[in-house]
């Protein structure tokens, strides 16, 4: 059977002004046809593809485009554009097909389209007809829209929080696809979209709220009629059709699919205060309870301005807490600021800077620090994230600068980054195991790397698009009333 395989991959966070063009996606490289086959044989949702067909002598894969950004603003249009019309360029390159299968995130928004997901898998639906198997893989926080679930044959999204099945959920989808090809199942789907985005702790490891519903469908799909199961907690996009999702598929039975989905959204919906925040330290207070902790390294998760979320990653905030503070051992941050790193390199390594750092771009309580460092290093921002999640992606975060600013060592890039893993501090030479205290911009995802050898993690509630309040945001589309943002929500399935 002939599969097309492709990857249009971007997590919009609506509130980060800054918009994601095809700058951002060039970063991460545009691989094409036989370069996906041999670059990402091991990694993510397409490494899943690729496993699923190599098990299986009768698929012959047809790779297309993979094109990757790190979260960060909405897509302008010309990008989106761009995007969009070569994945289908591509698909028609590959001649006739038995299938299609595609690596989506699901929450990706453009100027021109706030579901640049159901509007691309409407055009291909148009294009290649009602009945194509056309399976997906998802992000976690995808954003479930009527367009997705109209023009899918199968949906399949993570199921870790933090994302440590990526590959595993590409080779669920795949599975479900040549079966599907095959005709010895046939998919059929049940969702159900409640009125809520709260966003405290979404972690599904044991002990944290969304575990449960994780358990339940772990045993779910242990039975040969449910194909997959899965919860999207989304709250960063701003789009009419915002809201968790829960979407089922089961093998010929819509009735099975729609009943586990509405009791997936009831049994949530039931839980749905233990997904608010809880009271998060400030700045200020965050470096206090650190500095009080023997031994290290302790690590203060900014939240609020990850980038990991689609946030700009300028927060200023920990490190003006830094500043104040005398302290032992050694401090590591990350802040995105392209003038700071030009600024950097044009004085070269080993020299004394005075420089103005972050707050330049998402101002909101965030006025750039000025610091009197010395320029440690300079790179290309190029590395591979080592970790469990997002193992193997190659990462680039722009040209980047190591400026030593006493016991702080601040690393400033152009572009956002991968906030949650080792390997961005590891790839300038610097070690978070060996440091008091180190900065993630993540909001979870961080802990499946940093867990095992933190001293203590701690959660920081500072200024940025990511932020856990999501009332300080001003959400123009999204759909009301809905649950945390006001009172009196109801939800009936
Ligand atoms: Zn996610």
């Amino acid at each position: 059977m002939r599969i097309a395989i492709g990857r249009l991959w971007q997590e919009t966070d609506a509130f980060n002004p800054i918009p994601t063009t095809l700058r951002n996606f060039k970063a991460m490289d545009i691989l094409y046809g036989n370069e996906i086959i041999t670059q990402c044989e091991n990694v993510g949702e397409l490494g899943g593809f690729i496993h699923a067909a190599q098990e299986e002598p009768d698929v012959e894969l047809l790779p297309t485009i993979r094109a990757d950004a790190w979260p960060s603003g909405i897509c302008d249009r010309e990008t989106h554009q761009f995007l969009k019309q070569r994945l289908l360029q591509e698909l028609r390159n590959t001649g006739s097909l038995d299938g299609i299968l595609l690596s989506l995130h699901g929450a990706m928004s453009a100027t021109d389209e706030y579901d640049v997901e159901g509007d691309l898998l409407t055009a291909i639906r148009d294009e290649w007809g009602k009945t194509i198997p056309l399976v997906i893989s998802l992000d976690h926080h995808a954003n479930i829209t009527q367009r997705i679930m109209t023009s899918v044959t199968a949906l399949v999204g993570y199921h870790t929080e933090p994302h440590i099945d990526m590959l595993e959920t590409g080779y669920q989808a795949a599975k479900i696809l040549f079966k599907t090809v095959r005709g010895t199942i046939t998919p059929t789907m049940g969702r159900r979209k409640l009125p809520m985005i709260p966003q405290g702790d979404l972690c599904t490891t044991p002990g944290h709220p969304l575990a449960p519903f994780f358990d339940r469908i772990a045993v779910l799909e242990q039975t040969d009629t449910v194909l997959s199961a899965c919860v999207f907690p989304v709250a960063l996009v701003d789009t009419p059709e915002l809201g968790w999702d829960t979407v089922v598929v089961t093998d010929n039975d819509p009735s099975l699919a729609q009943g586990l989905a509405d009791d997936l959204a009831r049994g949530i919906w039931e839980k749905r205060l233990e997904f608010l925040p809880k009271r998060q330290a400030s700045p200020r207070e965050a470096v206090e309870m650190a500095l009080a902790i023997d031994g290290g390294p302790i690590i203060l998760a900014d939240r609020a301005d990850a980038t990991n979320s689609g946030a700009r990653g300028d927060s200023t905030a920990i490190l003006q807490a830094l500043l104040t503070t005398q302290f032992q051992g050694t401090a590591l941050l990350t802040i995105v600021d392209p003038e700071a790193v030009a600024a950097a390199i044009k004085v070269g390594v080993n020299a004394e800077i005075q420089l103005a750092v972050g707050g330049k771009l998402f101002t909101r309580n965030n006025p750039p620090v000025t610091v009197h460092g010395r320029v440690k290093r300079i790179t290309d921002g190029k590395f591979t994230i080592t970790g469990p999640m997002s193992q193997g992606v190659n990462a680039n975060m722009g040209r980047t600068a190591v400026i030593e600013v006493g016991n702080i060592s601040i690393i400033i890039s152009e572009i956002g980054g991968p906030g949650h893993d080792p390997s961005l501090y590891r790839s300038v030479g610097l070690e978070p195991r060996d440091a008091k205290i180190v900065v993630v911009k993540s909001p979870f995802g961080f802990r499946a790397a940093y867990e095992s050898f933190a001293q203590r993690i701690i959660i920081v509630d500072g200024p940025g698009a990511a932020s856990s309040h999501l009332e300080s945001f001003q959400y123009k589309y999204a759909p009301r009333p809905i649950f945390p943002l006001d009172a009196n929500v109801t939800f009936k399935v």
